[in-house]
């Protein structure tokens, strides 16, 4: 861990807010940037031979670790079993959290949305989905901003900034973690929030063995879905992991001539491929894929696009999750209609496919994937109809 200490921040956390003089909170204010590095990003190993150096037990470092994961510690100072020359030590050379907590959004059902604001003043937003069990799913975010472009998706709209860092990654779900009751528990991770996690599996590979070790946050592996726009190399490359992740790919079109126009990224890529990829993940883990389906009203909810995924999947392993889009103020794209909606399904049902329709949770708040930072952040709409919205994408 002394590798880490005194490292200066890289460029990546030097970069500047998104939305450069347009971010309210931001306006004419220069981010502090804290300099010491942080422990979240820091793998287990090194706690133990950072403590094993300083002569400590070490069931030091296992405290350290219980605190940070079990015992919801805020601070250093709050370890109490720790000695306090230890925890000074900790202090002194460590951030425990590199984000602070920018807007908290609550809704009727219990859905709860944070917007985070990292150390470089970039903002990225997470999602705490909650269910009539005491369970609950974290919904956390890969990247600030997004490559992929989708066109019914805010976070997309001005492209990627950066990659986030795994403890970036690890304290989003930290968090969420800490708004539970003692009678909740956290059952499910779902990597959909902002940016491709498929782009960033450096970093969020290692946040998830944190998430799933039964000494991190003890979430089976089988309940982590990492949703992606299709990378083939990246499929592949989880697949050759073995994690035993739940695996969504967001479709959204059936064909390449209309999914090219929905999900830009495609363009280089193809369904072809992607469908490809997602073989080779069922073969290696056995596990079949989910693919995820916004029905734009209008646009890919014909009967048509439905027989085409039919024709698509028929044969395939999978589950197709139908997303019915949630009509955002000031946007182009609408819902489709109940009848539509029901039309679609029959086909699919009828050609054997396994369909669910998901429900919309947290309704009331921003909870569309980069809604609540873009009205926060004060950045504008680029255009006709091409605003975003992935509400969906969290239902
Ligand atoms: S829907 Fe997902 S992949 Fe598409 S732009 Fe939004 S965050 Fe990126």
């Amino acid at each position: 861990m002394d590798d880490y200490i005194g490292k200066k921040p890289t460029a990546d956390t030097a970069q500047s807010c998104i939305a450069p003089g347009r971010c309210n909170k931001h306006r004419g204010k220069k981010p502090t940037v804290n300099t010491l590095p942080h422990l979240l990003d820091i793998p287990w190993p090194q706690w133990q031979s950072w403590c094993a150096q300083r002569g400590l037990p070490s069931y030091r470092a296992v405290q350290l670790r219980h605190w940070v994961f079990a015992g919801r510690a805020e601070s250093f100072e709050q370890m109490s079993d720790l000695p306090k020359r230890l925890r000074h030590e900790l202090s002194a050379n460590f951030r425990l959290w590199s984000t602070r907590i920018v807007a908290h959004q609550r809704a009727e059902d219990g859905t709860e949305k944070l917007l985070l604001e990292l150390a470089d003043a970039q903002r990225i937003e997470c999602v705490l989905l909650r269910d009539d069990r005491q369970h609950a799913t974290v919904c956390i975010s890969t990247q600030v901003g997004c490559a992929m472009r989708c066109v019914f998706c805010a976070s997309g709209l001005e492209g990627v900034v950066r990659n986030l860092t795994t403890g970036e990654i690890i304290e989003q779900m930290l968090l969420l973690q800490r708004r539970l009751t003692a009678e909740e528990r956290l059952s499910h991770v779902v990597v959909m929030g902002m940016g491709e996690p498929l782009a960033n599996l450096d970093a969020l590979l290692p946040a998830l063995e944190v998430a799933s070790s039964p000494h991190g946050l003890g979430i089976s592996a089988r309940r982590v879905t990492i949703s992606t726009v299709g990378l083939p190399e990246g499929i592949r490359r989880l697949a050759d992991a073995d994690c035993q992740y739940h695996l969504a790919v967001s479709l959204h079109a059936p064909d390449d001539d209309l999914r090219n126009r929905l999900v830009p990224a495609n363009r280089n890529i193809g369904i072809a491929a992607i469908m490809e990829a997602a073989d080779y993940y069922f073969q290696r883990t056995g596990r079949r894929v989910t693919y995820e389906y916004v029905l734009l009203g209008g646009v890919n909810d014909r009967q048509q696009h439905a027989r085409r995924l039919a024709q698509l999947l028929t044969g395939r392993p999978s589950l197709i999750n139908l997303i019915p889009y949630n009509p955002v103020a000031g946007l182009e794209f609408r819902r489709p209609s109940p009848l539509g909606l029901r039309r679609f399904v029959e086909v699919l049902e009828r050609a054997g496919l396994a369909v669910h329709v998901r429900r919309r949770k947290g309704a009331e708040i921003d909870a569309a994937c980069g809604q609540l930072r873009r009205r926060l952040c004060d950045v504008p709409h680029t255009g006709s109809g091409k605003t975003g919205q992935a509400a969906a994408r969290r239902d």
